[in-house]
């Protein structure tokens, strides 16, 4: 029997894969979408690593905990008397993994809107643009297509000092599923997920060491930016250990040993839990056939930056190519390649995409960083405006933290801002829109900002790199 065709198939549902087959659906185009993920419940599932065990699950548990939290300690500054609160793990993980499957059904109801097939199976690229799908039952069936857009995002990357078991060693697929709250939690990585599921923890009473193995602290931030947040992440509790490299971790039945050096000298730790979190790698692993000739860029599928890959009529987007492992970027990607597909315009602007780190208070940035652009050697001007300056801040009791307006020194055109603070994730869109538009620090600082808002902050960082700021001192 002949291959069933489409004009688009994409290997992966992910969020670059999902929207990517959304929108080439919606552009007329006959789309297919392969993915093999069975959710918790043992049901097929789309979304990929985000929906299922990514961006919404870990902020599901971060707003639980922070509920806890204020709940607990911030009251009483509020005149609220509060009789003893308890935390229930369970009930926090139920309500995570209800979410998830609202949202991983969510996008099977897309599907049948937007009438792209679903493919259930693990898909794999042959010659030709030939895909073969094998579904979960192991029955092994063939489709082509005249444009394949490869998706099938990344994994997280393991070290042989402290291999994962899924009981006492964990990935953050494990941390976001414990069903009690460590007494002690280990944390290998100091960086995104370290952070986020660390503050999870440590908020419902873990006591949390983190061993970062890079003496600076989230070294792909703004360091006035870092060392802010590390002090706030102190202050809460949070033991962050830099220059510390793990070398050996032995779990047992009720605890993990973990060995580690620094340059102090080499020192042991026992944990409840070790979470490991070193970063992520691409998942490429039997989704190309070698007779097709793909070529790799190391661990990552090489793509240009229309996302082509060497292979004509065959795309590659997500976590799969180069650039930041972010969901948004992955599905800016997607709808990108789906526009050029059909024949229309479709772009991605790599300067402007926004980074988020979901702890208390948020960190956020957009553009660069003042260390790349005295590594680029462009003249800057900087200004910072602190949240306890802002009457909002005050009356939300979220004083900590600022925001810093990076400014070409010639031009003032905008560069970069970066926010430490609450609600940082939703103010940093004002820098990415006027990044996205090539504007300047003064296109920010002139634009009216609703008071009193924490919005404002952004406006008056700008007005600083002027000299105009009313609610600080300006610098001289
Ligand atoms: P994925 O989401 O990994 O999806 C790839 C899909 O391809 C998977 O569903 C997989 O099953 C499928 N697949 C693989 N091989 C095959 C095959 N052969 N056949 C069929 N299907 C296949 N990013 C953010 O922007 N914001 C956040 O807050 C955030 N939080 C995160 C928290 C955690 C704990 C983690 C782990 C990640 C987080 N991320 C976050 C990163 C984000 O999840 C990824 O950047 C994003 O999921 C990448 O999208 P993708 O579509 O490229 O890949
Ligand atoms: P990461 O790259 O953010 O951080 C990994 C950290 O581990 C780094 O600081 C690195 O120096 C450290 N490290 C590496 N090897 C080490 C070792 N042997 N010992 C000690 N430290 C070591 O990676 P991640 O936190 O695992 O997250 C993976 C990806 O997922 C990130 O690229 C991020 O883009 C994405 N993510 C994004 C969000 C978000 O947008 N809020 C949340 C979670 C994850």
């Amino acid at each position: 029997m002949a291959a069933k065709e489409f004009d688009v198939i994409v290997i992966g549902g992910g969020p670059a894969g999902y929207v990517n087959a959304i929108r080439a659906a919606q552009l007329g185009l006959k789309t297919a979408c392969v993915e093999k993920w069975i959710g918790k419940s043992g049901k097929p599932a789309l979304g990929g690593t985000c929906l299922n065990v990514g961006c919404i699950p870990s902020k599901a548990l971060l707003e639980s905990s922070a509920l806890y939290v204020n709940a607990k300690d911030a009251s009483a500054e509020h005149g609220i008397t509060v009789g003893d609160i308890k935390m229930d793990p369970k009930g926090m993980i139920e309500r995570k993994d209800k979410i998830v499957t609202e949202l991983t059904s969510g996008i099977a109801m897309l599907f049948q809107a937007n009438k792209v097939e679903w493919l259930q199976g693990a898909g794999k690229l042959l010659k030709d643009n030939v895909v073969e799908v094998t579904d979960h039952e192991g029955k092994v069936a063939t489709y082509k297509a005249k444009d394949v857009v490869l998706a099938t995002g990344s994994v997280p990357m393991d070290i042989p000092s402290a291999v994962v078991d899924n009981k006492r060693i964990i990935d953050s697929e494990g941390a976001l599923n414990l069903t009690e709250v460590p007494k002690r939690l280990g944390v290998i990585g100091a960086g995104v997920i370290g952070l986020e599921m660390a503050s999870v923890w440590s908020r419902l009473g873990s006591e949390v060491v983190i061993f970062e193995a890079m003496d600076n602290f989230l070294s792909a931030a703004d360091q006035q930016i870092a060392k802010d947040a590390a002090k706030h992440f102190k202050k809460q509790g949070l033991d962050i250990r830099l220059g510390a490299k793990v070398t050996e971790s032995k779990a047992s039945a009720k605890d993990v040993v973990v060995k580690y050096a620094d340059k102090d000298g080499d020192h042991e730790e026992k944990f409840d839990y070790l979470l490991v979190a070193v970063g992520r790698k691409a998942f490429t692993d039997g989704i190309v056939d070698e007779a097709v000739g793909l070529e790799m860029d190391g661990r990552l599928v090489k793509a240009d930056d229309n996302c082509k890959t060497n292979i004509a009529n065959v795309w590659a987007i997500g976590d799969l190519v180069r650039g930041p492992m972010l969901a948004h970027k992955g599905s800016a990607e997607g709808i990108a390649v789906a526009q050029r597909i059909a024949g229309q315009y479709g772009r991605v602007n790599y300067d402007a995409v926004p980074w988020v780190i979901y702890t208390h208070p948020e960190i956020a940035w957009a553009g660069k960083t003042q260390e790349q652009c005295k590594a680029d050697g462009i003249d800057v001007v900087t200004s910072s405006f602190p949240f306890a300056a802002s009457g909002r801040a005050k009356a939300m009791g979220a004083t900590e933290g600022l925001v810093k307006v990076i400014a070409d020194a010639k031009t003032d055109k905008l560069l970069g801002v970066h926010i430490v603070g609450a609600n940082a994730s939703e103010l940093i869109h004002e820098a990415v829109i006027v990044l996205e538009f090539g504007g300047t620090s003064e296109d920010l600082a002139s634009t009216m900002h609703a008071h009193p808002t924490l919005a404002e902050s952004v406006m008056e960082a700008a007005h600083g790199i002027h000299k105009s700021a009313i609610h600080m001192m300006n610098r001289k």
